[in-house]
């Protein structure tokens, strides 16, 4: 039986949400949990467990859900053409949802959602390094010193350069803005580069068992081939994680024109991950995934 948008048994029900108040509607509305709070706990034999953690976005970044706005499958339900296998016309409408939610997370990550929107400022999240994140640009102009394009004695003066330092206090991207005022409570959960393209996880397309298997599998390997946690890079191991031949299509290679069944179509089904290790508990080792290499994915 394939997975079910919205199955139990798929791995997106490792994705844990939280309720906030949605504004306007003052409706409670899940929006996904802040990545600090998730800990997934995977038992190993041996009295051991695997803590998986997450950083820098990987968890909003690269584990993508579909769609569940029934209202948004709906309407794509509704252009398709009638008469035909109504279960087909179904799916594809789910497909034409998710193409746009997708699509639609991957322009959060662009330059004109992350870049400062904050007036006279524009600049990039790189260049907020001030205090409280204050804007460290310094943009130089060519003029007349003074203003003046003749001195006294009514020479010529020569044009330099003068330095403007940016005005902006605080990085304020459109995204976290418009999150701000939706009532959501984590502010930018896409923060960090920008993108035009990424590698994504498609939870529903993944048994849960097969994802916390191949979880497991894969840092164990690593783990073995290491000899054990005390040659885990500081910087992160790169761990192989590979949903095997039965979950192709699992990883979705996108950018702005990506048609979502072409992409499943592709087939990829394995991605690289690196996660660093914390072994301050010898029997519950924290395994945070910070980083998915695209130019690995297979
Ligand atoms: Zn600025
Ligand atoms: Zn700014």
């Amino acid at each position: 039986m394939p997975l079910k948008i919205g199955d139990a048994d798929s791995s997106r029900s490792l994705v844990s949400h939280i309720k906030y108040t949605s504004v306007p509607s003052g409706l409670s509305s899940d929006t996904r949990a802040d990545e600090s709070t998730v800990q997934w706990s995977i038992a190993v034999s041996g009295g051991v467990t695997y803590l998986i953690k997450f950083s820098s976005n990987f968890y909003k970044k690269h584990l993508h859900t579909s769609t569940k706005k029934l209202a948004n499958v709906q309407a794509e339900y509704d252009k398709l053409p009638s008469g035909g296998d109504d279960d087909a016309r179904w799916a594809a409408a789910q497909l034409a949802a998710d193409q746009t939610k997708f699509l639609k997370q991957l322009g959060h990550r662009s330059r004109g959602e992350q870049d400062c929107g904050v007036a006279g400022c524009g600049h990039s999240i790189g260049e907020h390094t001030g205090p409280g994140r204050a804007c460290a640009k310094v943009t130089q102009k060519l003029e007349f010193p003074g203003g003046k394009a003749v001195d006294d004695s009514g020479k010529k003066v020569k044009k330099a350069f003068v330095n403007y330092a940016c005005a902006c206090t605080g990085y304020a991207p459109p995204y976290a803005t418009a999150r701000g005022l939706a009532g959501k409570p984590t502010a930018n959960p896409l923060e960090g580069a920008t993108a035009k393209m990424n590698d994504l996880i498609w939870m529903d397309k993944i048994p849960r068992a097969t994802f916390e298997k191949v979880l497991q599998d894969s840092i164990k390997k690593r783990w073995t081939e290491l000899g054990g946690a005390g040659a885990w890079n500081a910087d992160g191991e790169h761990i192989k994680w590979d949903f095997g031949a039965a979950n192709r299509g699992c990883i979705i290679k996108i950018n702005e024109s990506t048609k979502l069944a072409d992409a499943f179509a592709a087939g990829h089904s394995a991605v690289e991950v690196t996660m660093k290790l914390d072994n301050t508990d010898v029997t519950k080792p924290i395994f945070t995934a910070c980083h998915l290499d695209g130019k690995k994915t297979t």
